[in-house]
């Protein structure tokens, strides 16, 4: 029999009308997913419910994984269905369902039958009753227990009969797709593709903004960064990546300004960047990989001065998780293989010796000044000579 599925998602947010924007950027995303799967499948919506069926042979756990890269699924239940051929058919099914789905029966279960088609000749109650007796008698070794059960089988009578007892847990969150863009400040360290993968789980589409800084970076650094972008958009689907050339912008900055604030002031004119593109683009805000004092470009002074040139929301899901948090994050969406390859980033190679931990605002704007007769020309350029690709999961070799 060819492998099945039930899709579970959560109810929040799905409500009303915004139940068809949801379910179908859901099954937009599952097809997105589905494609990395060897095999033909069909999705079925009926309502509240999304199956997925194989329509050739597929491999059965490369499917799971990949349906777990689909925001908004809450679980995946492998699932069969059989034709009604009446009620003592539909015992000797479910017997059979046990013996092949569970080799060791030492376990308690408790029938969950429902009927979604009201004409069936026994009720639920009946059917749970009658269903429990025929799993007893075929295994004595299993026993009833209707509060906390080994076991829920779940028995669903609708124009045909589903059966599924196991339910693989899903990432959660939101159909990407229903909640808007962002535009993500990528870097080649562990942090942002995390946070992009965070803001992306609440159904928000992405966008991403690399700077570089050739030839103090190298093209291995940039590849780098798209292998990560192609990571994170298993998650959240395609995204567009625009790759900044910073070089004449960081040599600006370093020749004007003191060393010790040069991070912030760069990390100003990245906000800077990212968010014109981000307003040319539709997107609603901007996301970065900021944490807390984890360095000194992020303490609550730092911070400040970043954010103080941003006019739209600046979302940073990592900001109160320590490290090690964030790296176990990385390691679950298989992004942290490749963060902690050690090529240069061009926030690396400018660093000073002794950056400010307490930055103050108007000394950074004072010496912003030094740069006011070239920084226009270099931002219009940096925006105008940027290189945009697209990046797709599918396009992974
Ligand atoms: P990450 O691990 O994400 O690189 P980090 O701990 O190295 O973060 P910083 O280098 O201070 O921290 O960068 C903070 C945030 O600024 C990053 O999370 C990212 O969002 C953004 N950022 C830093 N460098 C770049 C870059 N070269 N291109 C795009 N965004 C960057
Ligand atoms: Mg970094």
């Amino acid at each position: 029999m060819l492998p099945a599925f039930l899709i579970k998602y959560a109810e929040i947010g799905v409500k009303g009308k915004n139940r068809y924007l949801f379910e179908d950027a859901l099954v937009q995303q599952m097809k997105y997913a589905l494609k990395r799967c060897e095999g033909e499948f069909a999705i079925r919506k009926t309502p509240g419910r999304i199956y997925l069926d194989a329509l050739t042979e597929c491999d059965f756990d490369e499917v799971v994984e990949n349906l777990q890269t689909v925001f908004g699924i809450s679980g995946i239940c492998p699932m069969i269905y059989v034709e009604d051929e009446g009620f003592e058919k539909l015992k000797e099914t479910v017997v059979k369902y046990v013996r092949d789905t569970y080799p060791d029966r030492n376990k308690t279960f408790k029938i969950m039958a429902r009927r979604a088609r009201k004409n069936y000749p026994l009720d639920t109650m009946e059917l749970n009753a009658s269903l429990g007796e025929a799993v007893l008698d075929a295994f004595p070794e299993m026993t009833v227990d209707v509060h906390n059960p080994d076991i829920y089988l779940y028995v669903e009578i609708r124009e045909k009969i589903y059966l599924y007892s196991e339910i693989i847990p899903g990432p959660g969150g939101m159909p990407v797709g229903t909640n808007g863009k962002a535009m993500l400040l990528l870097s080649g360290g562990i942090d942002s593709p995390v946070a992009g993968y965070m803001i992306s789980k609440r159904g928000v589409k992405i966008d991403a903004v690399y700077f570089h800084a050739p030839p103090y970076t190298s093209d291995r650094a940039k590849q780098k960064v798209i292998d990560l972008a192609r990571q994170v958009s298993k998650y959240s689907g395609p995204i567009y990546l625009h790759i900044i050339n910073f070089t004449d912008i960081q040599l600006a900055i370093y020749e004007k300004c003191p060393h010790e604030e040069l991070t912030i002031i760069m990390r100003r004119y990245m906000m800077k960047i990212a968010e014109t593109i981000a307003k040319e683009t539709e997107c609603l805000g901007l996301i970065t990989g900021e944490s807390i004092g984890q360095v000194a470009s992020q303490t609550m002074h730092s911070l400040y001065a970043t954010n103080e040139v941003c006019t739209i929301p600046v979302y940073r899901p990592c900001i109160g998780l320590d490290k090690q948090e964030i790296v176990e994050i990385s390691e679950k969406i298989h992004t942290y293989e490749t963060s902690i390859l050690p090529f240069e980033d061009c926030c690396t190679i400018f660093v000073a010796k002794h950056p400010v931990t307490k930055p103050n605002l108007e000394y950074i704007k004072r010496h912003e000044e030094n740069l006011k007769d070239v920084i226009d020309g270099l931002m219009e350029t940096a925006l105008s000579t940027r290189e945009t690709i697209v990046v797709r999961c599918e396009d992974s070799v």
